[in-house]
């Protein structure tokens, strides 16, 4: 131990005395407090530590230690009613294993028969569910449930929503893959039921129906990007092209995003990305990517130009002569 701080103490002084002939007052000062710090405050640390441990692993030590254990256990158990977890509803403290989950809170073997609640996975899976409020409320109405019973209707009608919402998803996508006016991407439009369905996502049936009255504007967005590149004769490489030109600078144009926003009223904003890294103007990917949001671009104008269905109502006054 004596040794390690000895050597230790020798890399410091050469440390101190170099970044002192630098001028390196600061790291000389840290250096000044580290060394003090192993000199007097580290070696009464380890001694400390060393007798403690040659206390605790004595058998007086293990035996001190365990009275300690087994009385803060013993206290433990007799302030249980202190510090133990009380139920949401009638506040009594409750044992560690009798409780019930709800949404919000948990709640007394006594509530929880209360309102039918069992031991049973069906009752753990709806009181996920069920606020406290909600419980309090059935104890006042005396609303006795039956968990199995009701969880199986609770799932009944999930998949009935979910059948429901499949049926209409598909019912409206299948109208407009047949009668669409224009047709770009996952956007559709139908000039007949005057409305614009965007096709969110097919493998969970998402999608939202607009009228053409809600779409307020839109606008293709492209941000260009001048790259200026100096040529010394060598071979260059730009972006995975190879270029041997003589001394020149050259400038190569650049398009680093294009998309799309179209906003509905209520300050609804959808947004369409086709290109979301540089690329040359001039590659086939970007005049691919363009040509899509174009696509988009023309489908939207479309809607745009259409009269609105409920134009202004002019009214005529007719100032009758004398
Ligand atoms: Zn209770």
């Amino acid at each position: 131990m004596l040794m390690v701080i000895g050597i230790f103490l020798v890399i410091i002084c050469v440390f101190l005395y170099k970044e002192w002939q630098k001028g390196e007052f600061i790291i000389g000062m840290w250096s000044v407090g580290i060394t003090l710090f192993v000199m007097f405050v580290l070696p009464p640390i380890v001694k400390f530590c060393r007798l403690m441990w040659r206390l605790m692993t004595s058998t007086m030590g293990l035996v001190i230690m365990g009275v300690i254990v087994v009385s803060s256990i013993i206290i433990m158990i007799k302030t249980y009613n202190r510090w133990g977890p009380k139920c949401a509803i009638c506040h009594r403290t409750m044992p560690l294993n009798g409780m019930l989950f709800l949404k919000d809170g948990k709640v007394c073997n006594v509530c929880r028969n209360s309102v039918g609640f069992d031991h049973s996975a069906a009752t753990v899976e709806l009181a996920k569910d069920i606020t406290v409020a909600k419980m309090i409320l059935m104890q006042e109405n005396q609303i006795l449930i039956d968990p199995t019973a009701k969880l199986q209707a609770k799932k009944a009608a999930e998949k009935k929503q979910a059948q429901a919402q499949y049926q209409r998803y598909h019912e409206i996508k299948d109208y407009f893959k047949d009668n669409a006016t224009l047709r770009a991407g996952d956007l559709y439009i139908s000039d007949t039921r005057r409305q614009i369905f965007l096709d969110i996502s097919m493998d969970q049936e998402k999608y939202e129906v607009y009228k053409y009255e809600e779409l307020v504007d839109f606008e293709l967005k492209q941000t260009h990007v001048i790259q200026h590149i100096h040529e010394d004769g060598a071979t260059t490489v730009v972006n995975g092209i190879w270029y041997t030109i003589s001394d020149s600078d050259r400038e190569i144009s650049e398009i680093s995003e294009i998309y799309l926003n179209m906003t509905f009223s209520g300050q609804n904003t959808k947004t369409r990305v086709f290109l979301d890294h540089t690329i040359p103007a001039d590659s086939i990917d970007c005049q691919h990517a363009l040509k899509k949001a174009e696509k988009y671009e023309r489908v939207l104008q479309h809607v745009k130009d259409q009269p609105r269905k409920s134009p202004a109502k002019i009214t005529f006054t007719v100032t009758s002569g004398k």
